[in-house]
């Protein structure tokens, strides 16, 4: 086992030898450069992909470099989110605050942009200032007529994990706002997919195929007018369980619709949340056209991995991605091209979540909560990964050491969802595990001269 730091004891466990549980969901220990994200950077991840609506960060310019550059959430119809918009605090505004800014600010972008909803997120810096970002939105929400909703944000409160249930509250408030879309007794929404690279189109596709309305997209592809009609769905399918939960449970409670959560990554799990569907509605007819579409799909899927399963027969595979719903995909993913996953962890999974992890994982697979680049790059060179699957914070970790990534999060660009997406993710997984370039590459790392 690598080193790591005093108080992370719990959350590394090595399945098959060690013999405590990982516990997941605690806070990030002082001094570890933690692969998460701060609380702001969560809220903004959920409620970016909502097209129609304009997003403003009240804070210093810096906080607002997290762009649509990043989080390419597509959408099929207006674009508003692809503007970063800052309110840009200057020293002046923070020694006498930022408040006339801020409803300036909202004043001049809602007359430009006509955008549907505002949504405004405060970052550290208003937190320690104490801005009343909340009374601002309302008098503009009154003066505009359009909901203007404070994120209430501030990084520092916590982590990433922490940003998403804020996002959740931010939603909520427009839930159940208005009644005039249509809407089939055989409706859905789709709660957590972001529609980075267009997959939430291939969903609408699958379920449209079983005669099922997916009512409202949220957050990915999202409209303002869907969210606040989503209280009339007939069930709530969650994809990304971390950051959506909660707005899933807050619907169940006050509007009665049921959740069932599922993931739309690899064959059985995409699959599955066909089938769940289905059996929600008890509907004979809906069963037979999804258990036709799989058939179709398999049919010509299957054979296509085949040349991809043999090339990577027995390549070693390191996750470390934000839910572990995701990661449990991946591990059961990667197993159907032959891979074996050898470290799988995540930033934002609860102790349930790993043990659920756990069970899927081979003998000697080290699990890991809350990581840091030091023990991501011991921990490949200890098990000899072939491939790093990550995010944005992970990519130079696996090309300084010398070995394949792939991005599994907000920068790319290839959707890996769905029947289409299980080829891609092969194809990418091939390309770069067997690239020649890695025979240049000097393995050892500036940590093995420590
Ligand atoms: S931690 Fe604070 S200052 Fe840094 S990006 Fe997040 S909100 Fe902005």
């Amino acid at each position: 086992m690598a080193e790591y730091l005093e108080g992370r004891e719990n959350q590394i466990v090595t399945k098959g030898i060690d013999s405590h549980e990982l516990v997941g969901g605690k806070p990030s220990v002082a001094g570890s450069v933690s692969q998460r994200a701060c609380v702001f950077c969560g809220s903004r991840v959920v409620l970016y992909p909502i097209a129609d609506a304009l997003h403003l960060v009240h804070g210093p310019i810096g906080c607002a470099s997290y762009t649509w550059d990043i989080r390419g959430a597509l959408s099929s119809g207006p674009e508003l989110h692809r503007s970063s918009f800052s309110t840009d605090l200057r020293e002046k505004n923070i020694v006498f605050g930022g408040q006339d800014k801020l409803y300036q600010a909202l004043h001049e972008l809602i007359d430009k942009h006509h955008p549907k909803a505002a949504f405004v997120y405060s970052t550290c810096i208003v937190g320690v200032i104490g801005d009343d970002v909340q009374s601002v939105c309302k008098r503009v929400q009154k003066e505009k007529n359009i909901p203007v909703v404070a994120v209430m944000a501030e990084g520092f409160q916590g982590s990433k994990k922490d940003g998403y249930k804020i996002a959740c509250d931010a939603l909520f408030s427009l839930v159940g706002t208005d009644e005039s879309m249509d809407v089939s007794p055989l409706s859905i929404n789709i709660l957590g997919d972001f529609n980075l690279a267009g997959e939430l189109w291939m969903l609408e596709e699958y379920y449209k195929k079983m005669g099922i309305q997916i009512l409202a997209p949220i957050t990915g592809d999202g409209r303002v007018k869907k969210i606040q009609n989503a209280h009339r769905a007939a069930l709530n399918v969650v994809q990304c369980s971390g950051s959506m939960i909660h707005l899933a449970k807050q619907m169940k409670e006050k509007y009665g619709i049921p959740f069932i959560k599922v993931s739309y990554f690899g064959i059985e799990d995409m699959s599955d949340a066909l089938y769940e569907v289905a059996k929600f509605f008890k509907d004979d007819s809906v069963m037979d056209k999804a258990r036709e579409l799989v058939k179709d799909q398999l049919t010509t899927l299957i054979p296509a991995l085949e040349p991809y399963k043999r090339a990577l027969q027995g390549k070693k595979a390191a996750i470390y991605v934000g839910g572990a719903f995701k990661a449990i995909s991946l591990v059961k993913a990667l197993r159907l091209i032959g891979m074996k996953t050898v470290i799988a962890g995540t930033q934002t999974g609860n102790t349930e979540d790993y043990r659920l992890l756990k069970t899927i994982c081979d003998d000697g697979c080290i699990m890991v909560d809350d990581s840091n680049p030091v023990e991501l790059s011991e921990f490949v060179k200890q098990t000899g990964a072939d491939l790093f699957i990550g995010g944005v914070k992970e990519r130079p970790i696996a090309y300084k050491l010398g070995i394949g990534f792939c991005d599994h999060n907000h920068e790319r660009k290839l959707a890996l969802a769905g029947y289409d997406g299980m080829l891609n993710f092969a194809k990418e997984v091939y390309e770069t595990v067997t690239s020649p370039v890695w025979q240049f590459v000097n393995r050892s790392t500036p940590f093995d001269n420590e």
